[in-house]
């Protein structure tokens, strides 16, 4: 097989800041060895998340020159429009300015005390706009989702079994609707099959309780269905998102992951009432219907971005970059959540550094070994932002990849980068806390080595 290449050429570049070991030694004691508080600036390769990191491509740009910014009934909201109903089928679509937007209003209006709400794993804004309305967000993620060396195609399904025992025990007057997110992205970015979309739905139908789509990643997901699931080999990608979102009554949307934008989002849907509530919160906090937040020249990327999204030669480049990476960390024999996701790899840093404990950290030890060693920004997922709470059941460090930002050998020497540090692994140390804020700790958190 030959190389999958990049199937785009670069016609605007960004100069990298190259940084030595010894300044970002400085650097990352600086900013209390916390990635978060490193300015982007001082970061080489910037793995920090894949969200409203994607280079827009020649046509998007145009798009922005083309954008309608007329308050209401603006031409880019109606090609924005078109082309999220062409993918979706859904028949009111409203724009927001980011995904969680779209979770607030739709939340707002269906979510309360006493109500439930399942998916196979929510997103934290997600599990957040559910329970900032004092409903309860419930996981019902199949087992194999957290085990990181179960080779299973479809890691990221929903547990019939489980969501059927959530609904009966809440009652189902008490479940307002039942998220899937696709690709699931909290448990490393892994695709739903065709099949478990089909039997959500069939048992939802069963209890009259809606589905809606958490569907930032749904052209990952659907390539991975193409590539995996039987029958689809010959279905092109549209075809297969077309079917996912037929079973779905809905959907939330975060463009900044496959609309291939810097912002903006979308929540879409078939009930006529509920829209029309969705559409007098829009107004009150996001702005008239046609626009909701965003600029004209912004809906018009999106659209153009949802076209592009969906080519196969661009999916197919996008799925290799985590397998290529996957397949050069496996053969050196580095721990990492197998398979590789669509979006991430996520190094499996309890396994990595084994010799550090978790309350000493060993994401953390990681992800600033990799800083210091050449220069990646990465994203801790273990003890730091979850153990205030209770235990995480693995200490992962993510390594997000922006889309059509970043060449092969950008990827080449993130390996060699991993690998360096690999190969010293038994000197990473351990860490504690220097400060903690009272929530979301991560952001701001300060560290010192033991
Ligand atoms: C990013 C993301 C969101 C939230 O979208 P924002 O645009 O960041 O508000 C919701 N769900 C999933 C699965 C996401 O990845």
């Amino acid at each position: 097989m030959k190389t999958v290449i990049e199937p785009f050429r670069i016609k605007v570049v960004e100069p990298i800041r190259m940084t030595s070991p010894a300044e970002r030694k400085k650097l990352l004691a600086a900013a209390g060895y916390n990635l978060f508080q490193v300015d982007a600036e001082n970061v080489i390769i910037d793995l920090l998340t894949d969200s409203g990191t994607a280079a827009m491509s020649d046509s998007q740009w145009s798009g922005i020159m083309r954008g309608d910014e007329s308050y209401a009934g603006a031409r880019s909201y109606y090609r924005f429009r078109d082309k999220v109903q062409e993918i979706t089928g859904f028949r009111h679509v409203i724009p927001t300015h980011q995904g969680r937007a779209a979770e607030r209003i739709l939340f707002g209006l269906l979510a309360e005390k006493g109500k439930v709400i399942p998916s196979n794993t929510h997103f934290d804004t997600t599990r957040a706009n559910i329970e900032i309305q004092g409903a309860r967000a419930v996981d019902c993620l199949v087992p194999e989702g957290t085990d990181p060396r179960a080779l299973h195609p479809f890691k990221g399904n929903i547990d019939l079994e489980q969501l059927e025992r959530v609904i009966r025990e809440a009652g189902a007057e008490n479940v307002p609707l039942c998220m899937l997110t696709v690709t699931n992205n909290s448990c490393g970015g892994q695709p739903v099959s065709m099949d478990n979309i089909r039997r959500t739905k069939r048992l939802l139908k069963r209890f009259s309780v809606p589905l809606f789509l958490d569907a930032c990643r749904f052209a990952e997901n659907a390539f991975f269905i193409k590539k995996r699931e039987p029958g689809f080999e010959k279905k092109s990608c549209l075809q297969i998102a077309r079917q996912m979102f037929s079973y779905a009554d809905g959907c939330t949307m975060s463009a900044k992951k496959d609309a291939l934008v810097n912002i903006g989002g979308f929540l879409a849907m078939n009930d006529d009432e509920l829209a029309v509530q969705a559409r007098n919160v829009l107004i009150v906090t996001e702005g008239f219907p046609t626009y909701g937040g965003l600029a004209g020249r912004d809906l018009e990327a999106i659209a153009c971005g949802l076209e592009e999204v969906l080519h196969e030669d661009y999916l197919a480049y996008r799925i290799r970059t985590a397998e290529y990476m996957g397949d050069k960390l496996d053969a050196a024999g580095v721990p990492f959540v197998k398979p590789p996701g669509g979006h991430a790899i996520y190094l499996d840093a309890g396994s990595f550094a084994s010799h550090i404990p978790a309350e000493q950290f060993p994401g953390q030890a990681l992800a600033c070994a990799l800083y210091l060693e050449g220069g990646i920004r990465s994203c801790e997922i273990g003890s730091v932002m979850f153990g205030k709470q209770a235990p995480p059941p693995m200490e992962l460090v993510r390594l997000a990849f922006p889309r059509r930002v970043y060449t092969q050998s950008h990827f080449d020497y993130v390996i060699e980068v991993i690998l360096e540090v690999f190969k010293n692994a038994k000197k990473l140390r351990g860490m504690k806390l220097a400060y903690e804020a009272p929530t979301l700790r991560h952001f701001t958190a300060r560290f010192a080595y033991l």
